[in-house]
């Protein structure tokens, strides 16, 4: 048996923030919340796996798994966020980021105990309960905006995990909780918090940021000034007060505003947002998302650069530059979009912009 005192002591000199043990045993009270929320209609939800055995037994994904070593790493750039971008966004991807440090971990780990070993790592896209094992290993515990929330970092963290045939000592779960507060839930913005510990995904702002395709006007306007990500649970929550604030250099903020991403040129992006964890969904959404974020805050200086996007070759661009202009002036947008109607060939785009003139006739 591995003592975690070794393993952690490998963390810290990495600058790991946190790092915790658990076996690799299944995750029953999680199962059991998830058959119920399955009878209830309030699962799967979108971007989840929806195999209850995959998700909830982890030796399925390893085979002789004896430990599994959860890691976090603070990412609070809460102090430099702007109203555009989640604070999570940073300049390098943190799914690198992370692998890059755990991979390290497990090459110190082999040399300290000089032995070789089997090792899996595992960074978001894993298709198991990360939060349910982070909290079995005391790494936090799930809150009601559905985070994991670890009381000296708040929900400020990323999380990583290595499966290994390593039987390694294990740590306990934290005794914590959200008490009385529900703050959170009155405060989202995308009213995805229906209940405490369930989040309807569908409505969540941050979900809505990375949908694909046309987004009703409901929802359009739900978006606010959002272009990707949405912080509202996290910023009202008393556990993100004053915590430690970032320091490393890789994982400091993306800061860019709606300028940056109206001006996106798809064929020719820029490499600093290749490096991002944006990048994965594409330039269109991003721009897309942009034009959302301009009509709903009537950005009138962005008018013209907007109008240009009428000659994208993108129907999706054409489709909410064509509605981004009538929202932030109508009676100018109005004889620019019937011109633009004559020579538009997209149906969808088409029946957009006579959606838009019908308003006015
Ligand atoms: Fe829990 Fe309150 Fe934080 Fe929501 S705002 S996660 S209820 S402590």
């Amino acid at each position: 048996m591995i003592k975690k005192a070794l393993i952690k002591n490998i963390a810290e000199e990495l600058e790991i923030d946190i790092c915790r043990i658990t076996d690799g045993s299944d995750l029953k009270k999680y199962r059991e919340i998830l058959k119920e929320r399955k009878r209830s209609g309030l699962w799967p939800q979108p971007f989840t796996e929806s195999n209850i055995d995959r998700l909830s037994k982890p030796s399925l994904h390893f085979k002789g798994l004896k430990s599994i070593i959860v890691i976090a790493i603070n990412y609070n750039n809460s102090d430099k966020t702007n109203k555009y971008l989640s604070t999570y966004l940073s300049q390098k991807d943190y799914h690198i980021y992370l692998r890059e440090v755990m991979e390290k971990m497990v090459a110190k780990i082999k040399a300290e105990i000089n032995q070789d070993f089997k090792a899996k790592i595992f960074v978001d896209a894993a298709p198991f309960l990360e939060k349910a094992l982070a909290e079995r290993a005391g790494v936090g515990f799930i809150a009601k905006n559905s985070l994991l929330i670890n009381p000296d970092f708040g929900s400020y963290i990323f999380l990583g995990e290595i499966f290994t045939d390593l039987e390694i000592e294990k740590d306990e779960a934290l005794d914590l909780d959200c008490g009385e507060c529900t703050l959170c839930l009155e405060h989202c913005e995308g009213d995805a918090l229906t209940a405490p510990y369930q989040l309807e995904a569908d409505k969540c702002i941050a979900y809505l940021t990375q949908k694909k395709g046309i987004i009703p006007p409901a929802e359009r306007k739900k978006m606010g000034a959002h272009i990707w990500g949405c912080d509202s649970c996290q910023l009202i929550c008393p556990y993100n007060k004053a915590k430690p604030i970032n320091t490393k250099e890789e994982l400091q903020y993306f800061d860019k505003d709606i300028e940056y991403f109206l001006k996106l040129r798809r064929k020719d992006p820029p490499e600093e947002l290749k490096t991002t964890a944006i990048y994965w969904r594409g330039s269109r959404i991003l721009i897309r998302n942009a034009l959302i974020a301009a009509a709903n805050l009537e950005k009138k200086e962005y008018f013209d650069l907007i109008k240009a996007k009428l000659a994208d070759n993108s129907s999706l661009i054409r489709y909410y530059a064509a509605w981004s202009l009538s929202e932030i002036d109508y009676d100018k947008a109005l004889g620019i979009l019937k011109k633009h109607l004559a020579k538009e060939t997209n149906e969808k785009v088409r029946a957009e912009i006579k959606r838009i003139i019908l308003k006015h006739d």
